[in-house]
């Protein structure tokens, strides 16, 4: 689903160049449920932004269910970021002057669907994390787990063959985190694939593989023996 060969990423500020991903080797089966663990600053985000398309890296290949990923125009990214990606993050960045089911319809008006197919299929994905009744609620009137779970049904309405999660847990507390993840399970065991950002240990012992990586450099890539279930963490 995802190939990457020896990708590389600076950051230029002024005259500096900061060397942050330097020479990453990874891939992503279709189906596989994989964080990436790392300390703040070894680069997790701009690896996940190249992956999610919204971000180049400067050398290297990226392939995305066998579609080249380079020199792309801003059309054509949109439309394959469209159909091939769902992204959540820590901050669930759900739009505050619209309802829950809006928020889930947005991404469905954008590719032109009609306006009651649109609003039934957000329906029926916030019923599937679990929030029929807040429908008609606003961000504000959310909990923190609840916003997550209304970014989720979101990023899931377009049917997307990847999930993107950057520090998905990380504004939750630790009971409402776990339950994040159960959700994330069942996502997966549906055959979805998804790529979580992390660098809580507890979260990465929650997915079936965990790809450490340390100073730009991926340092260790294995798969979990005994994946954590919600209760046993
Ligand atoms: P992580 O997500 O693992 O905390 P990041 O990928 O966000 O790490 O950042 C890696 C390094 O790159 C950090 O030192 C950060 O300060 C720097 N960095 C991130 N984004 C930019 C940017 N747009 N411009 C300059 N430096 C950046
Ligand atoms: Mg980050």
């Amino acid at each position: 689903m995802i190939e990457i060969k020896d990708l590389h990423k600076s950051y230029k500020t002024g005259s500096n160049s900061l060397h942050v991903l330097k020479g990453i080797n990874f891939n992503v089966a279709e189906g596989e449920l994989v964080s990436i663990m790392g300390s703040s600053g070894s680069g997790k985000s701009t690896l996940l932004n190249i992956l999610g398309m919204l971000d180049e890296a400067d050398s290297g290949t990226y392939t995305l269910d066998n579609v080249p990923i380079k020199n792309l125009n801003e059309k054509i990214a949109a439309r394959y970021r469209n159909k091939f990606l769902g992204f959540i993050f820590q901050s669930f960045n759900l739009i505050n002057y619209k309802t829950a089911l809006d928020n889930v319809a947005l991404p469905l008006y954008y590719q032109g669907m009609k306006r009651k197919e649109r609003l039934e299929r957000a329906m029926a994905y916030l019923d599937k994390v679990g929030l029929t009744a807040w429908a008609q609620h606003h961000p504000n009137e959310l909990s923190g787990g609840q916003k997550q779970r209304v970014a989720i049904a979101r990023a899931l309405a377009s049917d997307p063959k990847v999930l993107l999660a950057d520090e998905p847990t990380g504004a939750l507390d630790t009971k409402t985190s776990y339950e994040v993840m159960d959700l994330i399970q069942k996502i997966n065991e549906e055959g979805r694939t998804i790529l979580i950002v992390t660098h809580e240990h507890d979260i990465a012992e929650m997915t079936k593989r965990i790809v450490n990586l340390k100073d730009g450099v991926i340092i260790d890539d294995k798969k979990v023996d005994q994946v954590k279930a919600m209760q046993y963490v």
